[in-house]
Formats: C-alpha cells, sequence, structure tokens
C-alpha cells in the first residue's frame, strides 16, 4: 500500500515535470525556403546593385541577416536544388545528368527531416525540374509540382512527353496558393518550399515591357524579372508571417545565376548550365525571423556554400540533420552576427549535358575554373579574382598568380578523392 503510493507520488512528478517542460520548451518555428531560380546575387539591391528592382525585398532583407559570399555547387537547377536541400555535394547523390538523374530515396532532404520531426510540409514548384519524375515530391504532405513540359523533357523510350507549351506559373500565382495552403493547413509547424520562375523566364521579357524606373541600368530585362518576382513575395513574407505567426523563419535564396552579357567571347555563356564563373555560381541567401533565432539583422561576409542551406536550417529549427553530409551549419555565426568561417573553399561543377564538364573553386577571393571540355573562348584552366571579370581565356590571370592556381588546384585534387572541406 506504501508502496502504492510511493509509486502515485512518483507519477504525478513525473506528468507535472513533463507538463513544465512541454510549456516550457519552445516550440519549433515554421520554416519557409523560397528558391528564386536563376537569381544573381549581385542583381538584388541588398548585394549592392543600383537599380530599385528589389527594393521591396531589400527593405525586409535590411532587417535580417543577409550572406554575402554563397556559392551554388551547380550552374543548373536540379543538381543546385538537389545539393542545397540534402546538404551533399551533386556528384555524391549523384544528381549529375539533366536526363535523368532524380532526387535519390535513400538519401533525406530537408522536407524529410522536418516532417520525421513533426512539421507538416507543403511544396510547390513553378519548375519542372522538381517535378514528381524527377522524385524532389519526397517527405511533403502536399506537392504542387509544374504542369510545364520542356521539350527536351522526354520518357526513357525517348518519346517526348506531353504538355509542352503551358505558360510557367508567376510568383504571382505561386504564392497566392501557397497562402490558401497555410490557411487550410493549421498544424504546427509547417515547412513551405517554394520554387519561383520568373527570373528564370527574363529572355521572354521585351524592352517595351521594362518599366521606365529600370530601363537605364544594365540588364533591364533581367531586372525587371527580378522585379516580378521580388516585389510579389516581399507582398507574401508579411501576409504568410500573419498565418503562421512572428515563429517562422523565412529563408530567400536561389539555385544558380545567369551569365547575360558578363562572357561575350566564351561560347553560350548567356544563360546557365554550361559554365562556372561568378555570374552563374554567387547566388544571395537572405534570412529573416526572430532575432533570438536567427540573430541581429546583420550582412555577414565569410565563404558559404548551398549543401550548408540543409544544416543550417535545421540547426536554427532546433532539428539534427542526418551525419555524414557535407554541408556546415553557419547558424552560430548567424546568431553571433560574425564573419562566418565554416570551410576554406567552395566547388562547383557541371556534366549536365554532353559535351559538358567544367569544374571550378573559389577559396572566396580567387576563382579556379578548369574547363576540362574544350568549351570554345575558354582555356583548360583559368583563374580570376571572385569579382573579376570572367571573360574567358582572355581575361584569365592564371600566368602571374601560380601560387594562388596551384593552391586552389590541391583543393580540387583533394575534393576529387573524396576529402571534404
Ligand atoms: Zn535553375
Amino acid at each position: 500500500m506504501r508502496s502504492k503510493i510511493v509509486l502515485a507520488l512518483l507519477f504525478l512528478c513525473v506528468a507535472a515535470a513533463g507538463a513544465f517542460f512541454a510549456l516550457r520548451a519552445p516550440a519549433r518555428p515554421n520554416v519557409v525556403l523560397v528558391i528564386i531560380d536563376t537569381l544573381r546575387a549581385d542583381k538584388l539591391g541588398a548585394y549592392g546593385n543600383p537599380s530599385p528592382a528589389s527594393q521591396e525585398l531589400d527593405r525586409l532583407a535590411a532587417e535580417g541577416v543577409v550572406l554575402e559570399q554563397v556559392v551554388a555547387q551547380a550552374s543548373w537547377t536540379r543538381s543546385s536544388v538537389a545539393a542545397m536541400l540534402t546538404g551533399l555535394y551533386p556528384r555524391r547523390l549523384p544528381v549529375i545528368k539533366e536526363q535523368w538523374d532524380p532526387l535519390p530515396s535513400g538519401v533525406e532532404s530537408l522536407a524529410e527531416v522536418l516532417k520525421r520531426n513533426g512539421y507538416f510540409t507543403i511544396g510547390l514548384t513553378a519548375n519542372p525540374q522538381l517535378n514528381v519524375d524527377f522524385k524532389f515530391e519526397q517527405g511533403f504532405d502536399r506537392y504542387v509540382e509544374s504542369s510545364v513540359t520542356f521539350s527536351w523533357m522526354k520518357d526513357r523510350e525517348g518519346k517526348e512527353k506531353a504538355g509542352h507549351g503551358h505558360a510557367v506559373r508567376s510568383a504571382d500565382d505561386i504564392l497566392g496558393q501557397s497562402l490558401s495552403l497555410l490557411t487550410e493547413n493549421r498544424a504546427r509547424p509547417v515547412y513551405l518550399q517554394l520554387l519561383l520562375m520568373d527570373v528564370h523566364a527574363h529572355h521572354r521579357i521585351t524592352v517595351e515591357r521594362v518599366d521606365p524606373d529600370l530601363r537605364g541600368f544594365p540588364d533591364s530585362e533581367y531586372l525587371q524579372a527580378v522585379r516580378n518576382a521580388t516585389l510579389p513575395l516581399a507582398d507574401f513574407i508579411p501576409k504568410a508571417k500573419k498565418i503562421l505567426g512572428e515563429n517562422t523563419i523565412f529563408v530567400v535564396t536561389s539555385d544558380h545565376g545567369e551569365g547575360l552579357k558578363d562572357h561575350p567571347a566564351v561560347e553560350n555563356s548567356a544563360k546557365h548550365g554550361n559554365l562556372l564563373y561568378r555570374s552563374h555560381l554567387h547566388v544571395p541567401l537572405i534570412v529573416l525571423g526572430p532575432t533570438e533565432l536567427v540573430g541581429k539583422p546583420a550582412k555577414l561576409a565569410g565563404l558559404v556554400e548551398l549543401i550548408d542551406l540543409f544544416p543550417t536550417v535545421t540547426d536554427l529549427a532546433g532539428v539534427r540533420s542526418p551525419s555524414g553530409i557535407d554541408g556546415a551549419s553557419v547558424a552560430q555565426y548567424l546568431r553571433s552576427s560574425s564573419k562566418i568561417a565554416v570551410g576554406s573553399s567552395a566547388v562547383s561543377e557541371t556534366r549536365w549535358r554532353k559535351g559538358v564538364n567544367k569544374i571550378a573553386v573559389t577559396d572566396g577571393e580567387s576563382l579556379l575554373v578548369e574547363n576540362r571540355d574544350g568549351w570554345p573562348g575558354t582555356a583548360p584552366e583559368e583563374l580570376y579574382g571572385f569579382a573579376a571579370p570572367q571573360n574567358g581565356a582572355a581575361d584569365s590571370t592564371l600566368g602571374s598568380n601560380p601560387q594562388v592556381a596551384s593552391r586552389l588546384r590541391e583543393e580540387l585534387v583533394r575534393f576529387e578523392k573524396g576529402g571534404r572541406f
């Protein structure tokens, strides 16, 4: 009888302690990841662009953390996004070939990890590169794929897939549907992942459709596309916060940049996928959220790779990321507003289509590119200042900086042997 009373008291104590800790334990934050496809960092005001194209998003970025030097692991969508969402280099996944490397099922993605930790997961993509065909719906409770089919997307028998010719959904459309889905799904916490295609479609914008205040700036059609994505996004963020609450982290980034007119001496350099210059690799990364989670408003220097996004987001959310990944969390630098120092180098590569084979490494100061495919206008090996003009072989400073080239070459050798940075 006495022991029963002791047991009952013990049970009450444990229950009370459990209730106490349940009340005290902070609720996991909602996470909203927005990938603006093909968005160059240097075309945003938050990264020094003088145009007003992104001024509404820039105002929000001034209240958050801007990571200044973020490098994509690939210059085309699926390879880069797969790396970003898993913390693994594309070759380790592997997601290397445009036809048909899917997101592997044996690797845990950000959505899968968050779902496993109690999140309700919602994904929308305007780019078919992230469609169910490529297994990017893994880990999502709701997944809205693109109805567009690019002309190269033949099925495995070589037959062209149906549906070609649908219009790419606009940011307005995707963000509007996201708000409805957030309203429908009151489960907490929420992970929302979006991929917007407006900037990717910049070549469809004619000079007449450029707003008068953007017309005097270089690449004004591209800047108009940046406005088409960032203006509705800046409108969406406070609305989403109203639905989800203050305990919400917004991460805005891109999968790769765009060559535009920066490399006229190099063949087929205006778009992305084929080359690995800064224009193709330097992407924005802006983190907004409660100061106690993401740190004070700041611009943080220091090299970051897109593979670092996954462990950083899980870290900010208080969730463990899988062991053995290549990326490293930079959350501590956000919280302390200090220069980021997680790795010595960033590596990017592309072998997406036949005849393309390039690998690049940067330490944040210099960029070494190995063009292993004999691409017209390039040298087999090129060295540049990271922010310097990179117009192919003619601009390369390889001859005058042999020690820098040698050091970066060693980093690449180490990478290709499977070493980490
Ligand atoms: Zn892309």
